[in-house]
């Protein structure tokens, strides 16, 4: 089978998105780029991840269109393919509609980070609604991640995440519904206090550090 590899990181993610509340249903989306083709493996539109076989997910351009696979790929490949033109870095995406990303995404202001582990993954913007698969949305996430940025909140959708793999992307969107869940509740007791920016500054210089040697 063509690009094996890819599809099982694909395959694989989906399921522990799934295991992790981060997917319910057949919403969300999970793809990742070949390291020398200009290819990548997508899940399926609308079929269901519990039993998905490798044959499953589907292969296309980077302009997001359909090369292989028994079914056609996510609505949302524009989505996925704009963000990996965009940013040579970023290898693989992963789209949820995880509970407290899509809540926090109904306000207009970005998510903060209350943790250290969650400074490598800030600043989280949220982008105004538009329609689901369209080119807008992905031009507006595209925007949003800019030349760095790892996650974004989608308003009244969810959450779009990055990363230079499937780990780092994976990384990525746990924090950012964890960064959601803690702001969330902390909001409703009246006690948020997100780390001082000068403190995630320095968080962020270590985690570059470290990621360096
Ligand atoms: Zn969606």
């Amino acid at each position: 089978m063509k690009y094996e590899k890819i599809r099982e990181q694909v395959l694989e993610a989906i399921l522990d998105a799934v295991d992790q509340g981060l997917i319910k249903g057949t919403s969300g989306n999970i793809a990742l780029r070949d390291d020398e083709d200009d290819v990548v493996a997508i899940t399926p539109s609308g079929v269901p991840y519990k039993g998905m076989t490798l044959e499953d997910i589907a292969i296309v351009d980077l302009n997001g269109k359909w090369l292989d696979g028994n079914f056609k790929p996510s609505s949302e490949v524009p989505m996925h393919t704009a963000v990996m033109r965009a940013r040579p870095d970023v290898k693989a995406t992963v789209h949820t509609h995880a509970m407290f990303a899509t809540i926090m995404a109904m306000g207009a202001e970005e998510i903060k980070a209350t943790t250290p582990p969650q400074c490598e993954f800030v600043p989280v913007r949220v982008v105004p609604f538009t329609m689901p698969g369209s080119d807008e949305v992905a031009d507006r996430v595209v925007e949003a991640l800019g030349e760095s940025g790892k996650s974004v909140l989608i308003k009244n959708h969810g959450m779009f995440c990055c990363g230079k793999n499937m780990k780092a992307a994976m990384s990525a969107t746990v924090y950012t519904e964890e960064m959601a869940v803690t702001e969330y509740y902390a909001r409703v007791l009246g006690n948020f206090e997100p780390m001082p920016q000068e403190a995630v500054d320095k968080m962020q210089a270590l985690i570059a550090a470290d990621q360096a040697v």
